[in-house]
């Protein structure tokens, strides 16, 4: 498990602001749903150590087999075990120091019955046999599994993906993100002629006699189990050394073998990804593992230190610039956005999906950040406020807890210009690349809840941000300044706001750039002209009585 944070939480988040702005409809959830979801007390006794994930593919069937042996730490006296595997995939047989254990399966989660004695503070090890059909991929990313697909020349081309849907889709291991692995090797078998890409490092290949082929890869740092991937496919390999805050870091692409030359081109926003990104938010988090860009045939995802590519070689998303302004086709977005998620998803990880925000709208964030580094500010700016097109503001941020449930979509394109308005009220660029650092390090490996991180934010910058992330984190209400001018006087006010919300606002007022701080209450300023402008990096809206 990845280390406690250290920082004291030390302003309470208020959460009576539930009941408003909520038009969210409460979602049915099913006691499958409170198993998958909740740090259950078959959970909670132990903490993973190490996996060994030892699986063999076979594309011609899409059929898969193996075997994970998990290592543990008794934390607590208990002796069931609770492992995840979704149907159809079934588990076989486990194993604890050569004793066959019993297994009470409850849908997707299976308890298992230790015969040993579980020692505090010793680790142990069990090994889960499996096999099955696993899920096919719908639409990977969002509905993953398994896509089984054939590349241009008829070639076997397989990849994994699993956000939300849960790793527990293909491999058996404990399916709740609060505990991640320390670290974990990969071994792969798959058909001769074709190569896998897992996370981490390659530690060794082997051929066996049976036409098939073994890769072993070693992640030497904890990873979140949706992080975890398989990549099979007729891959070539080029490399380079980036030289980064840390020291030399390889940086290693695999792709198609008819996509190579497109790719030596398309990929050169890879170094320079990672030199904005060190800027913004420190080092590179897994150094030891390197960073892999690997193409597979879906659109991408944020699969830690094997970042895996399928933009079709486009600036843009798919080629469209997603914020309008011009600045999106700059840049490959699943480049950037994909490996922005190294620092906020893979580094500091949520320990529930309802914080998902934590992932998306930070790395949404970066997106402009990466604008800002090589096209300035303003065009940075131009970026994130071009993607609030995108915000439908119809249901919360923040998600169920406890159900694996995520909140809205609008964790992206919100939750990007809810940072980008926290930089303006910091006024102290900075100081705000400084916080940005410090959540990556404070938080390095970490897995995280959103409270932490609005604490963090809370401390560093000195302003009590508790009702700012409750407004737009926690309802869907958009603050708005509400105005009238009349006879040489500016009267303001903000409403569609949680009690206590008296974020200060900067206007421009007689030509001149001025800081209003308004609450729910009516205040007056005299000024000469009959209109005034609200700066557009607030995410507020206005309304001219
Ligand atoms: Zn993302």
């Amino acid at each position: 498990m990845k280390k406690l944070t250290l920082v004291l939480v030390l302003i309470s988040i208020s959460v009576n602001c539930f009941s408003q702005g909520l038009l969210q409809e409460k979602s049915n959830f099913t006691h499958q749903d409170t198993l998958r979801g909740t740090i259950t007390p078959e959970r909670s006794w132990w903490d993973l150590t190490y996996y060994h994930l030892d699986v063999n593919i076979n594309p011609e069937d899409k059929f898969i087999s193996g075997k994970t042996s998990v290592y543990y730490r008794v934390l607590k006296d208990n002796k069931e075990l609770q492992i995840d595997l979704q149907e159809p995939m079934k588990i076989n047989s486990v194993i604890q120091n050569g004793k066959t254990l019993a297994v009470r399966h409850d849908g997707n989660a299976h308890f298992i019955s230790l015969k040993d004695d579980q020692e505090i503070g010793k680790v142990y090890s069990v090994d889960v046999f499996y096999e099955g059909y696993p899920k096919e991929a719908v639409r990977a990313p969002w509905d993953g599994g398994f896509s089984w697909k054939k590349d241009d020349n008829n070639k076997h081309f397989v990849a994994t993906s699993c956000q939300g849907l849960g790793a527990s889709v293909w491999w058996p291991n404990k399916d709740h993100m609060y505990d991640e692995v320390d670290s974990m090797l990969i071994s792969v078998t798959n058909p001769k002629g074709l190569s896998n890409i897992s996370n981490g490092k390659l530690r060794s290949k082997t051929e066996n006699n049976d036409d098939t082929v073994t890769s072993h890869w070693f992640v030497n740092n904890p990873i979140n189990n949706y992080g975890v991937n398989v990549n099979i496919g007729d891959y070539v390999h080029f490399s380079e050394v980036y030289e980064g805050e840390k020291g030399p870091l390889d940086l290693d692409y695999y792709v198609l073998s008819y996509n190579l030359e497109k790719a030596k081109e398309h990929f050169k926003d890879t170094p320079k990804m990672m030199k904005a990104f060190e800027h913004w938010f420190g080092p590179y988090p897994f150094y030891e593992d390197g960073f892999k860009l690997v193409e597979v045939p879906y659109l991408g995802m944020e699969h830690q230190s094997s970042v895996t590519y399928g933009n079709q070689y486009k600036k843009g998303y798919l080629g469209r610039d997603i914020s309008g302004s011009g600045w999106g086709l700059k840049f490959d977005y699943i480049i950037i956005h994909e490996a922005g998620h190294e620092w906020f998803a893979n580094n500091i990880t949520y320990k529930d999906i309802a914080d998902m925000w934590v992932h998306e709208g930070f790395t949404t964030y970066s997106e402009n950040l990466f604008v800002e580094y090589y096209y300035g500010k303003q065009a940075g700016s131009e970026y994130v406020i071009g993607q609030r097109k995108g915000i439908s503001n119809k249901r919360t941020i923040i998600g169920e807890y406890n159900v694996n449930k995520g909140g809205s979509g609008d964790m992206y394109s919100k939750g990007a210009n809810i940072l980008h308005t926290l930089r303006q009220l910091i006024e102290d660029d900075e100081k705000w690349r400084q916080i940005l650092r410090g959540l990556n390090s404070v938080f390095y490996h970490q897995t995280v809840t959103t409270e932490q991180v609005e604490n963090y934010i809370s401390q560093q910058t000195g302003i009590d941000l508790t009702e700012f992330f409750n407004q737009y984190l926690r309802t869907t209400m958009i603050p708005t300044f509400e105005y009238e001018i009349q006879n040489g006087k500016l009267k303001y006010r903000w409403t569609n706001i949680v009690n206590n919300f008296d974020m200060p606002i900067e206007v421009t007022i007689d030509s001149k750039k001025q800081w209003l701080f308004p609450n729910s209450e009516w205040k007056t300023l005299a000024i000469k002209s009959d209109g005034i402008e609200i700066d557009k990096d607030f995410y507020v809206y206005s309304k001219e009585l």
